[in-house]
């Protein structure tokens, strides 16, 4: 392909988009490609010979485009969202043109430069302390490595960067039995066992219960174990539950543990002030980690983590012996030392267009206006006999079932709202996940879409109602 054949095919392609767009609600919003389906369809050996971009082209749109699921359809309901926006897009237009590797500030010094400042301006939008330094991640799940990685050092005087574990007591870590699954994951990774993670049980909000982990940290002290570490979820993944901030940020303090924030969803919500009282008792906390790749306009992956003492992240992940650090080095930051990967992609380009083309009044508005979808919906089905909400709505995520008067027996429940979820994803016409709470089978609806409005909430509501009114019970 040379220089204008390239200029040719990204002009269609620009097209294509911008008709995908405008079409995107045609499509069936869960792909309903069966399993292998896909698979049978491309060869099993690649090309030997080139082939021409308008084959590779027909076959994206004939066999790849059925198996999509549409997480930019606005009836997108599931999960959590992985907005986009057209900001977002241009920008990973031009980082992948430019193709930087970001790992040093040498390697690109804009892209270092505009890294740290973009993540001061997000620090002051969300409200954060002025101590904290901040770093573009790929993902929450990356953000608790760095967390518990870091507080493991710090407790070892980066001992067991050198060492292993291999003579250390166990220490123990602490999440509520509603965090995300990235925590237990991370607490394996970084070497400390998911059998020293401990899951605290929840109140009747779903939230940690403080009085739980304060005694789970004594009986491990007892045991003559060593407390490191705890997650304060603010938004859970299933409910959206706020773990209690400031009371857990008391414990951690009076412990010595590392506090971590997993606000991968909702930290969005903390650009608006009315909702930062979830987040009280932020002086706590060690390290903080949210990604503007869910409800924030922009596109996966781009997860950023806030952290107190910026040295214990550095030296816990600094590949270059402090010798070989350069006179340029201690003016800069060479972000390849502040997580895991050396390389890393230019994902500061995109927050610093999203930030730029919304303004910091539209982003609120933004938020603000899935906030009121969702509540204006919850008003509605708390309005029927037939519908449940299982779960406070805080934010945009609604934790419902269908009930029926006479069933009454859990299973039974359980199994009809999975059936309807089913039907209503097998429609194409929305998209809806579920988790369990209390062993009750719920249907989470997330309004967060970035083109999500009224109109779609309401088709979606008609829509439910519909289905499970008249499947048999
Ligand atoms: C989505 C989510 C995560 C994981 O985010 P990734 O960026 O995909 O690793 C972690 N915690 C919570 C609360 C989440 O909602």
């Amino acid at each position: 392909m040379n220089h204008d054949e390239f200029r040719r095919h990204a002009h269609q392609l620009v097209d294509w988009i911008a008709d995908y767009q405008t079409n995107v609600e045609n499509y069936p919003v869960k792909s309903i490609s069966q399993p292998g389906e896909i698979l049978a369809t491309l060869p099993a050996s690649a090309p030997v010979n080139s082939e021409a971009f308008a084959d590779i082209f027909a076959d994206f749109e004939n066999k790849i485009m059925p198996g999509i699921t549409h997480w930019q359809h606005p009836a997108f309901f599931a999960y959590y969202p992985a907005n986009t926006s057209h900001a977002s897009i241009l920008a990973e237009t031009l980082m992948s043109a430019l193709g930087l590797q970001c790992m040093s500030w040498q390697t690109s010094p804009a892209a270092a430069e505009l890294e740290e400042r973009v993540m001061q301006w997000l620090a002051e939008l969300l409200g954060l302390p002025k101590h904290f330094a901040g770093v573009i991640q790929d993902s929450a799940s990356s953000g608790a490595l760095c967390s518990i990685v870091s507080a493991r050092e710090r407790a070892t005087n980066f001992g067991s960067n050198l060492n292993g574990l291999y003579h250390q007591k166990p220490f123990t870590l602490y999440c509520s039995s509603e965090a995300h699954s990235s925590i237990e994951k991370a607490a394996k990774i970084a070497g400390l066992g998911s059998a020293n993670l401990r899951k605290i049980p929840v109140d009747e909000n779903y939230a940690m219960r403080v009085d739980a982990l304060q005694e789970a940290i004594e009986k491990d002290i007892a045991a003559g174990l060593t407390p490191l570490w705890v997650v304060a979820a603010l938004g859970t993944t299933g409910s959206t539950a706020f773990d209690p901030l400031r009371a857990i940020g008391e414990i951690a303090k009076k412990y010595d543990l590392w506090l971590h924030v997993d606000a991968a969803y909702a930290g969005a919500a903390f650009l608006l002030p009315e909702f930062r009282y979830l987040a009280d008792g932020m002086e706590y906390v060690d390290s903080f980690v949210f990604n503007p790749h869910k409800w924030l306009l922009t596109n996966f992956d781009c997860s950023t983590y806030f952290v107190r003492d910026k040295n214990a992240l550095i030296d816990s992940f600094a590949i270059l012996p402090e010798y070989l650090k350069t006179r340029e080095d201690s003016q800069v930051n060479n972000y390849r030392d502040w997580g895991p990967t050396l390389g890393r992609r230019f994902r500061a380009l995109k927050l610093w267009f999203v930030l730029r083309t919304y303004g910091q009044e539209n982003l609120r508005k933004f938020i603000q206006s899935h906030i009121k979808l969702a509540h204006d919906l919850t008003a509605k089905m708390r309005a029927t006999s037939d519908f449940e909400i299982m779960a406070p709505v805080t934010l945009n995520n609604i934790c419902f079932r269908y009930h029926p008067h006479n069933i009454n027996d859990q299973e039974i429940l359980n199994q009809l709202n999975f059936k309807l979820m089913e039907e209503l994803n097998a429609s194409g016409k929305l998209y809806l996940t579920h988790t369990k709470l209390n062993g009750n089978l719920v249907l989470r609806m997330v309004i967060g879409q970035t083109n999500v409005s009224e109109k779609h909430t309401e088709i979606a509501w008609a829509l439910i109602q519909h289905m499970a009114r008249s499947t048999p019970g």
